[in-house]
C-alpha cells in the first residue's frame, strides 16, 4: 500500500457518534487519505468533515459492506475501520461477516473497536508505504484447476 491510504469506514448506528468523534480527533492525520464508507456512515462523514475525501457506497443493509468487500478483493482498499455494535442484531449480519473475512484473507489492517483504530492510526507504519504479506494460495488454485 502507498503512503496515501484507501481507508474503509463503517459504523453501526450505536457507534456512529464514536466514529465521528474519532475522526474529529484524527482529522489532520486522515486528510491526505481517501475514505470509502457505507452509505449512512459516509454521508455523516461528508457532512461533518467537508474537507475529507469520502466515497459513500450503498447503505450497509443494502449492500454497502459487500461493496467494500469487493474493493478489498480487487486490491482497492488498504485498511478497514469498522466500529461495531456488539449489542444489537443486524439484518445484514452475513454481509458483515463476509467483509471481516475478506479483511483477514487479504491481510489488511482492520479495527473493530476504537482502541484498535487508535493503535492503527498512531502506528509509524500508517505514515509510510507498506506491503502486507499475502499468504500464497497457489496450491488451492492448482487443486481447483
Ligand atoms: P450504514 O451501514 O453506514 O449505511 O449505516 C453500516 C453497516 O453496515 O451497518
Amino acid at each position: 500500500m502507498d503512503k496515501i491510504k484507501r481507508i474503509a469506514m463503517v459504523a453501526h448506528d450505536e457507534r456512529k457518534q464514536d466514529l465521528l468523534e474519532w475522526i474529529q480527533y484524527n482529522e489532520q492525520s486522515l486528510r491526505p487519505h481517501a475514505l470509502f464508507a457505507t452509505g449512512t456512515t459516509g454521508g455523516l462523514i461528508k457532512k461533518t468533515f467537508p474537507s475529507l475525501s469520502v466515497t459513500p457506497m450503498q447503505s450497509g443493509p443494502l449492500g454497502g459492506d459487500q461493496q467494500l468487500g469487493a474493493l478489498i478483493a480487487d486490491n482497492k482498499l488498504d485498511m478497514l475501520i469498522f466500529l461495531m455494535d456488539p449489542m444489537s442484531p443486524h439484518p445484514h449480519d452475513v454481509d458483515i461477516k463476509a467483509l471481516l473475512r475478506l479483511a483477514v484473507l487479504y491481510n489488511i489492517p482492520a479495527a473493530y473497536n476504537r482502541s484498535t483504530a487508535d493503535f492503527i492510526i498512531s502506528s509509524p507504519l500508517f505514515k509510510d508505504a507498506y506491503e502486507p504479506v499475502m499468504k500464497d494460495y497457489s496450491d488451492y488454485l492448482d487443486r481447483k484447476a
